[in-house]
């Protein structure tokens, strides 16, 4: 039997800024601002019950899409912490800078790249002192060491990639690989960044997936990047973000980084309020065979010196047809898992008005990253045997999906609350279950309800929670 509720679900609102997000984040139990207790610790968040899920959701969609649904691309976990000379050898040491300036008049202090028509964002004043390089690695010492030996320096990563790099020949020659083939990290990392802030935008602490695409010197680099790019716009799409609220930006020559041949980044419009609405979410880079050979023992500089004498490794690859041992290129599709968050929390929210003319919070996600799959709410919660019946739906369910039992409000509460948290589907377990063994299905977006047999169930629901189709991925060029 279908029920359908005729209710005022005629216009949808989406969410006017990130303070919305904020706010909705911090209510309903996705991210609380850190170290609340003393005062906060400005840019870090604490992600709570929900947003916990929500982000293992976006990570475990990454991970299945490039390593379980692909067959060239294999998995690591790397450390946070590595041997220093790694940061010594990829540039960072020298180069992993932000530019800071000072303003004269309030002392606020600024990454010079993002000030806008040469205004403090403090004071609004326009009188700065010289910028200067400022080194964005977190440092951190080893070992119970005097403050100030020198050798007891480490760094937490900046970037997951070169846990990758060094071990680009265990990764190849354990899994057999041949060209091109990929590795995938997902995992945290830390800058001390100048002006951390916009929310888990930009934060010292934050987690990337990164993924380092190998190919030969010969390949059609610049078609790789744009292979990339059309791929992550597609896994994005897959995720529920919207096409027209991503921008891909061709990083110009003097801009790239010191490893980059071409970058693109995709943009997302992170402030709609704003002239200026994009941010970048992501970046797909040409990193060349920078990295491998910087590495390597062997590598050799224009006058014939070895460029790394401290490596003991020599990062080059055979290629069997060809006969010949180069240093691969890499493509690098670089994400992050808190942006992407921050992107899918702006994409989904919507506001309606129910039939009584009250405001109602959507949270249209993808039912793959929804924190939670079914609420099973009892009609009557002094009824012995509804609530029986309601929790060993609960249970029977929770092998093969997120569910959960509630029964503190009236139903038109339990409504709102799942559909503010994104919940795909509530089920409601009435005294007519009792006799006919069946269940009222509540759909969130549309607010129709159906009448579904318990036996069916689990496969109804599982049907229904199917993440959208992403197309298989093309031949690789
Ligand atoms: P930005 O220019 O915004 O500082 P970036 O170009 O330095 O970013 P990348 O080095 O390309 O960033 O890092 C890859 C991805 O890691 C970024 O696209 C972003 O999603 C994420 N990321 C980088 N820095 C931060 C940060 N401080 N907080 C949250 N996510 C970050």
């Amino acid at each position: 039997m279908l029920f359908v509720l005729l209710c005022g679900l005629i216009c949808f609102v989406a969410a006017p800024n990130i303070d919305t997000i904020v706010s909705l984040a911090k209510r309903r139990g996705f991210v609380f601002p850190s170290s609340e207790v003393y005062g906060g610790l400005g840019s870090a968040w604490d992600y709570g019950p929900l947003g916990v899920e929500l982000c293992n959701n976006v990570k475990q969609s990454w991970w299945r899409w490039l390593v379980y649904e692909r067959d060239d691309i294999d998995g690591v976990d790397s450390s946070i912490i590595l041997n220093r000379l790694v940061w010594k050898y990829s540039g960072h040491e020298a180069t992993f800078n932000d530019w800071l300036i000072d303003c004269r008049k309030c002392k606020g202090r600024f990454r010079a790249d993002k000030i806008v028509d040469n205004k403090c964002p403090s004071c609004g004043a326009n009188d700065w002192t010289e910028a200067r390089p400022f080194n964005t690695m977190l440092q951190t010492k080893l070992g119970a060491v005097a403050d100030d030996d020198p050798t007891a320096l480490a760094y937490l990563r900046p970037e997951t990639a070169q846990g990758i790099f060094i071990n680009f020949l265990n990764v190849q020659t354990t899994m057999r690989r041949k060209l091109p083939f990929g590795i995938a990290q997902v995992g945290k990392s830390f800058r001390n960044e100048v002006t951390p802030g916009n929310f888990i935008l930009r934060t010292r602490e934050f987690e990337q997936m990164e993924m380092e695409y190998f190919v030969s010197p010969s390949a059609e680099h610049s078609k790789l990047v744009d292979y990339w790019v059309e791929q992550y716009l597609e896994w994005f799409g897959s995720l529920g973000i919207s096409r027209d609220n991503l921008y891909l930006y061709e990083v110009p020559e003097k801009e790239l980084a010191h490893y980059s041949k071409r970058t693109v980044d995709i943009m997302y419009k992170y402030f709609p309020e704003r002239e200026k609405p994009w941010e970048e979410l992501m970046g797909i880079a040409w990193r060349t065979d920078f990295d491998l050979s910087t590495h390597s023992k062997n590598k050799l500089d224009e006058e014939g010196k070895r460029i790394n004498p401290d490596s003991t490794e020599d990062l080059s690859y055979f290629d069997e047809p060809t006969k010949q041992r180069f240093y691969p290129h890499v493509i690098e599709p670089a994400a992050g898992v808190n942006r992407t968050v921050l992107a899918v929390l702006m994409d989904a929210y919507s506001e309606t008005k129910n039939d009584k003319g009250e405001t109602r919070v959507i949270l249209k996600l993808s039912p793959q990253l929804a924190p939670i799959k079914a609420a099973i709410l009892p009609l009557a919660k002094n009824k012995p045997e509804i609530v029986g019946m309601a929790k060993a739906i609960k249970r029977s369910l929770q092998p093969l999906l997120r569910a959960v039992y509630d029964d503190t409000g009236g139903i038109g509460k339990l409504y709102a609350r799942q559909d503010e948290i994104g919940t795909p589907f509530c089920i409601t377990v009435d005294h007519q279950s009792l006799e006919d063994e069946a269940v009222t299905v509540r759909d969130r977006d549309t607010w129709e309800q159906e009448r579904i047999k318990v036996t069916d169930l689990a496969e109804h629901l599982q049907k229904r929670l199917k993440p959208y189709p992403i197309p298989p991925p093309p031949e690789p060029i």
